[in-house]
């Protein structure tokens, strides 16, 4: 392979930052790329988070972006690393796009607030992250605040996660009392000072033990609560075990507080070391592994179209897979079977749109779409071969749709189907039901109203949409008795896209009932059946 090539993916590392609304993502994003020199101040990422914005003011901040608020992938130079953050949108426009940005990265940091601990939005994130077994990072936040016992967050990582985890510091004190942090690996001692968070002191230990911890701390009760505290991670914790790591089995955590950069940089160097370059993919021929194949692949995640009436292009995020992408460069489209010349690719920073001269496997480039791209297309150079489907997941919102003019009724289901291929929404039939109704499903709330805005913008359609009680949906397979049982039984089934059966909740205790009725059967949270 050329070494050129493979030194640039080798130093690539891309992963998406999964956490729960106000756990402190956009703040600790902002510290990192002002590591990266990305930045110069804080305050420049903004957007998402103070978005109280009702659905008119968001539109109005695509229309002054050009584009969507809700696409970036962040890149930065840090210390021989290239890397790429991926977003992913947290509060009112947390969609189905968030969950499949997340088959773009090769490692997620898991952000939880001390606090809080783990919450609804990242449970599912992780879900999506376990379905490739991705390495997590995690980075217990807010420190500076009086949070919860960090055996107890450890234990809450492995009761609602299922992931084990390995404490890479440890925090001496919380809240008012914190202190500092102790870097189990380095035996480093990274000294909090609340007047002045950002003069971070760091002393080398010889380990726990050394008495220039009591001299740096100052607080004996402290102390011996931390050595007691680290003796029993040493005696009953798990080990460090880097393949577990590998194998998103194990998370290592570190303590710290995003909002005065403590612990910041020293999660950063470790992620960076530990966390993996861009991963193989499996394929239609076999595993493509960036470090062996030459030539350009990569595969579309996401598409995102602009909400400006006046431009109405998309740009469709392709995930290079391997190889060198070169601006105007010729491709294959692999589903239509076309060439392609990627002649308008562009890359997120921030919020700026730059252009891509070039770029490797491992990096995002967002490409300028006409309408050619779906949702897990695939583009290569040389070879033809097409990725694994993308999955769908669970939607949490539901409602019957219909066209409000018949005679519109062909420019309805245009749109709908394009829509649906974009990933904006996601579309179900009734299943065995006298008159067959359409039902939209969607993963965050606002997807009802894109919805309804482009059909009326792009294809001069109205619609009547009625909301539907449920809240989950679940992908059913198994035994051939029990499923015609089950589709006889079962209220509120639909098919999806594909025909495979879906069963429509509206709450834990009617699903948790229905899986008791049929123990053969398996519910699946996404249509990947895992
Ligand atoms: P996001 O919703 O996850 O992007 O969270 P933000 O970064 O917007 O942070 C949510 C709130 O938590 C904001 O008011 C932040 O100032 C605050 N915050 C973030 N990090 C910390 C931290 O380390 N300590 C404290 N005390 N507050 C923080």
């Amino acid at each position: 392979m050329n070494p050129a090539l493979k030194e640039e993916i080798l130093a690539r590392r891309t992963f998406a930052i999964i956490s729960h609304p106000d756990a402190g993502k956009t703040t600790l994003t902002e510290k990192l790329l002002l590591f990266g020199g990305a930045i110069r101040e804080a305050g420049t990422v903004k957007g998402r988070k103070n978005s109280k914005h009702a659905m008119s003011d968001w539109m109005e901040i695509e229309k002054q972006r050009g584009i969507s608020v809700t696409s970036s992938v962040l890149e930065f130079q840090y210390n021989g690393f290239h890397v790429n953050i991926l977003d992913t949108p947290g509060h009112e426009d947390f969609s189905e796009d968030t969950y499949r940005t997340l088959t773009a990265a090769d490692s997620a940091a898991m952000l939880i607030d001390a606090a809080k601990g783990v919450e609804a939005q990242t449970k599912k994130l992780f879900k999506v992250c376990r379905l490739r077994n991705i390495p997590i990072f995690t980075f217990i936040n807010k420190l500076d605040r009086q949070g919860r016992d960090p055996f107890e967050l450890m234990e809450e990582l492995e009761n609602l996660l299922g992931i084990r985890s390995y404490p890479m510091g440890w925090p001496i004190g919380m809240g008012q009392s914190f202190k500092a942090v102790y870097d189990r690996h380095q035996q480093k001692l990274e000294l909090y000072n609340p007047d002045n968070p950002k003069a971070i002191d760091t002393i080398q230990l010889s380990g726990p033990d050394d008495p220039k911890l009591d001299e740096a701390i100052g607080d004996e009760q402290l102390v011996r609560q931390f050595r007691e505290e680290l003796e029993l991670l040493d005696v009953a914790g798990d080990e460090y075990d880097k393949e577990r790591i590998d194998k998103g089995e194990l998370t290592p955590v570190f303590f710290g507080s995003a909002i005065s950069s403590f612990g910041v940089q020293t999660f950063l160097d470790h992620f960076l070391k530990l966390s993996p370059a861009p991963a193989s993919r499996e394929s239609s021929i076999g595993t493509i592994d960036p470090l062996s194949r030459e030539h350009f692949s990569g595969f579309i995640f996401k598409v995102q179209a602009n909400m400006n009436a006046k431009h109405r292009d998309r740009v469709a995020f392709l995930r290079i897979t391997s190889g060198t992408f070169k601006r105007g460069m010729n491709v294959k489209h692999v589903r239509t079977n076309k060439p392609l010349k990627l002649s308008q690719p562009t890359q997120f920073l921030a919020q700026n749109r730059s252009i891509v001269d070039e770029a490797y496997a491992g990096d995002i480039i967002g490409l300028f779409d006409p309408g050619t791209f779906r949702i897990g297309d695939t583009l290569v150079d040389g070879e033809s071969f097409e990725f694994n489907e993308m999955p769908h997941f669970s939607p949490e919102h539901f409602a019957s749709i219909t066209v409000k003019e018949a005679l519109k009724h062909k420019s309805y289901e245009k749109g709908l189907q394009q829509l649906t291929e974009e990933g904006a929404i996601q579309l179900f039939k009734t299943y065995n039901k006298y008159v067959e109704q359409q039902i939209v499903g969607v993963v965050g709330v606002l997807q009802f109203e894109v919805l309804e805005h482009r059909l009326h913008a792009e294809y001069n359609v109205d619609i009547q949409m009625e909301r539907l009680p449920f809240s989950f949906a679940r992908w059913i397979s198994g035994g051939e008795e029990e499923m015609k049982r089950f589709k006889e039984k079962q209220r509120n089934l639909v098919t999806d896209r594909e025909g495979r059966i879906v069963a429509l909740f509206e709450n834990e205790f009617q699903m948790r009932t229905a899986q008791d009725k049929y123990p053969g059967l398996h519910f699946y949270e996404n249509s990947f059946y895992q």
